[in-house]
């Protein structure tokens, strides 16, 4: 049987990496070589309804082992990587028994991860840990969630006493560009509840995420001689300027953290004649997300009341939310994950995130889904590593969701 490293490390052979604003999915052709191969391996390893669709989402099925009812769970990982990063000619290294001196990746190019900018490497010393040469991301973001449920799946084939129902499992493309979970077949998937194999540090636990929507205002102005202005010109880009100066400097992503919401200016372009902001709006509560949209209008009435009704127009559009309300009301969800973590002898992180995840666009679509840690660290660039324990207790948790499910039963 192979090691869920060697695992690990064959997946991170192919570039898989996805690229914005591309008309097609995958957003990129090399990723469908890998899933090909993907599909491959799990046929290989036994798993039964292995499915690749012409945009390159896999799906397959461990059958139960028992006919005890127990609901069928699922678990997701995406396996394009970052665009941010090159994923090409990725050459892994494996630092041994790790001393928590600094790491250094590409000796000649002085590319080295230092203990001083990367404090999260203290954690994992005398663990082997795999870095790259310095020069691509690792992909544990997210392969190491693919080989940590392959394994998973293998080790339950392998190990038929241990009792567990109907599990799938669900591969997905462009989740690095907010697009991997909206063509998930959550229906043919078919699952109670499932979660996403994405996270990063041992022992996290994510299943708050923000409310999210964006702003865009539209400002007319009238553009006349400045000599001849008095009391006719109107500069849309100085009122642009007046409805930026008019958000809270408390309330932005640079003065904010934990469970504080913020607006966040995304880009301002303008003359006097026309001007235009986008901002993006950002709140864990639903309710103070409501009132964060409200202060976005009455910026808009406030300055139509001082330069004429038209001159700012908004318009405000929802973009996802906070998955909390979908996965609260089926609690077990949660503590069967917590109950996982604990079962492999590590302590839960539980976190909200300070952004999106593909899970809840999936909880929204009816299937709840928390993320748990899939073991890497500084995600989307070359510092990217990941150690091996990571990597074998997040495996374990895939197990121990499978028992705990199978033992609550229906
Ligand atoms: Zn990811």
């Amino acid at each position: 049987m192979k090691t869920i490293t060697e695992r690990f490390l064959h997946y991170t052979t192919f570039d898989t990496q996805s690229a914005e604003d591309r008309n097609q999915t995958p957003s990129t052709d090399k990723q469908l070589i890998f899933a090909r191969y993907l599909k491959g391996e799990l046929e290989a390893e036994g798993l039964e309804d292995v499915e690749m669709d012409a945009e390159g989402y896999i799906y397959a099925t461990l059958p139960a082992n028992t006919d005890a009812p127990i609901p069928t769970i699922g678990f997701i990982s995406h396996y394009d990587t970052s665009p941010d990063c090159s994923g090409a000619n990725i050459r892994p290294r494996i630092v041994e028994n790790y001393d928590g001196s600094d790491i250094v990746l590409d000796a000649e190019a002085g590319i080295v991860t230092d203990v001083k900018t990367f404090p999260e490497l203290l954690a994992h010393v005398g663990e082997d840990i795999i870095v790259t040469d310095g020069h691509t991301l690792l992909g544990a973001d997210d392969k190491a969630g693919i080989a940590e449920i392959v394994q998973a799946m293998v080790w339950l084939r392998q190990h038929p006493e241990v009792k567990h129902g109907k599990i799938r499992v669900g591969f997905n493309p462009d989740e690095e560009i907010g697009l991997g979970a909206q063509k998930f077949d959550v229906e043919k998937f078919g699952c109670e509840w499932a979660y996403t194999m994405d996270g990063g540090e041992v022992g996290e636990l994510e299943y708050e995420c923000f409310n999210a929507a964006a702003a865009k205002y539209d400002i007319k102005g009238v553009s006349v001689h400045t000599g001849y202005a008095k009391g006719k010109m109107i500069n849309a880009a100085r009122i642009a300027a007046e409805l930026v100066s008019m958000i809270p400097e408390t309330d932005l992503p640079e003065t904010t953290e934990g469970y504080e919401g913020f607006y966040h200016l995304l880009s301002s372009s303008g003359s006097c004649e026309q001007a235009s902001l986008t901002f993006i709006i950002r709140d864990h509560d639903r309710e103070k997300f409501q009132e964060r949209k409200a202060f976005m209008e009455q910026l808009a009435d406030r300055l139509n009341a001082k330069y004429g009704e038209g001159v700012v127009s908004v318009s405000l559009r929802d973009q996802y939310f906070n998955m909390r309300e979908k996965v609260e009301p089926v609690r077990h969800v949660v503590d069967i994950a917590l109950k996982a973590i604990e079962n492999v002898g590590v302590t839960p992180l539980v976190r909200a995130i300070r952004g999106g995840t593909d899970g809840a666009q999936l909880s929204f679509r009816g299937l709840p889904c928390p993320n748990i840690f899939a073991g890497g660290l500084n995600f989307h660039g070359p510092h990217e590593f990941l150690p091996i324990p990571s990597l074998e207790k997040a495996m374990k948790v895939v197990i121990e969701i499978c028992k705990l499910t199978a033992e609550r039963g229906k």
